[in-house]
């Protein structure tokens, strides 16, 4: 059926949207993301989207990130697909696993770009080649999307669908727009970015929205301020990968990305608190909110 312009994302949608596990069915029926993450800095931006996207369905997920950090988050993910790549002396991925990257991009069915990538030239400069050369859904995050503010026009260069996932601070480099501007309506800059450059936006915050292409909108209903923390983010772009990989649509795999991860920020709240819990609490909540589903 035709969506509404404006949809309140709730369980029942959830639910009717995401991938069936079928009986006769093998790993190569779930997609496989590839999730460009990680740099000496920011280890855990690669090991907490990574686990987040194996608990999300996804049938493999591959890692790509410098030497350094897949021989440290190994014993962290014993799932995963490494793919080592070239690093620079900074400890940031190298723009010389360019071509592995590409290689990677086009065995997937879905790519995840940015977390803890950092914002050097090279970091940028791959993201930039994966906007304009991969065929594959593609989600930017993080650093990712730090890069693209900074050569935005890129974007009109994409060669498969695009999904950024920025809260407000990212959302007003993107934009140029100030925060102070956008804080009391983020929605109306978001929908104009999405139009502009036929993206899907996710416009994280307490209430997140989502902005397709067009002129439509998915409102959250989950969550808590205790996801206020670092790495939640890194969780949330690892879950809406794995969905896009999964053969979810833009927004799909967007709305119902926002409301699986809010819902596990609601059950790890309610185990922890919302002030002790971690992002990786969020992560081993997702069993819990996939088995409401069983
Ligand atoms: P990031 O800033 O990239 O780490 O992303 C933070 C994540 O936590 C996003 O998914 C936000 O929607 C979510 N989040 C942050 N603060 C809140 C809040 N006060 N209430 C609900 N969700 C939040
Ligand atoms: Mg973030």
């Amino acid at each position: 059926g035709v969506e509404p312009l404006f949809t309140l994302v709730d369980r029942g949608w959830v639910f009717d949207r995401l991938p069936r596990r079928r009986r006769n069915t093998h790993k190569g029926d779930y997609g496989k993301l590839l999730n460009v993450a990680g740099s000496q800095r920011y280890m855990g931006a690669a090991v907490l989207s990574t686990l987040a996207a194996m608990r999300s369905g996804a049938g493999y997920v591959t890692l790509a990130s410098t030497k350094e950090v897949c021989r440290t988050v190994l014993p962290m993910l014993p799932e995963a697909v490494l793919l080592p790549l070239a690093q620079n002396p900074d400890g940031s991925l190298s723009y010389k696993a360019m071509d592995a990257l590409l290689e990677a991009a086009e065995r997937s069915t879905a790519v995840l770009a940015g977390n803890g990538l950092g914002t050097g030239p090279d970091a940028c400069r791959i993201v930039y080649e994966l906007v304009r050369r991969v065929s594959r859904p593609l989600v930017i995050d993080a650093d990712g999307i730090n890069a693209l503010a900074r050569n935005i026009d890129i974007l009109k260069d994409k060669k498969a669908e695009v999904i950024l996932t920025p809260h407000l601070m990212e959302l007003s480099r993107l934009t140029t727009l100030p925060l102070e501007q956008l804080r009391p309506d983020p929605l109306t800059a978001g929908k104009a970015f999405a139009r502009e450059y036929g993206v899907t936006v996710v416009l994280k915050g307490a209430h997140t929205l989502t902005a397709a292409p067009g002129e439509r909108v998915w409102i959250n209903t989950t969550g808590n301020a205790g996801l206020a923390k670092a790495g939640s983010g890194d969780v949330l772009a690892g879950l809406v990968g794995a969905l896009a990989a999964q053969g979810r649509s833009p927004e799909e795999a967007a709305a119902c990305g926002v409301w699986l991860h809010g819902m596990a920020g609601d059950y790890a709240a309610g185990e922890f608190s919302q002030y002790a819990m971690l992002a990786r609490d969020v992560i081993d909540a997702l069993p819990r909110v996939f088995a409401d589903n069983d």
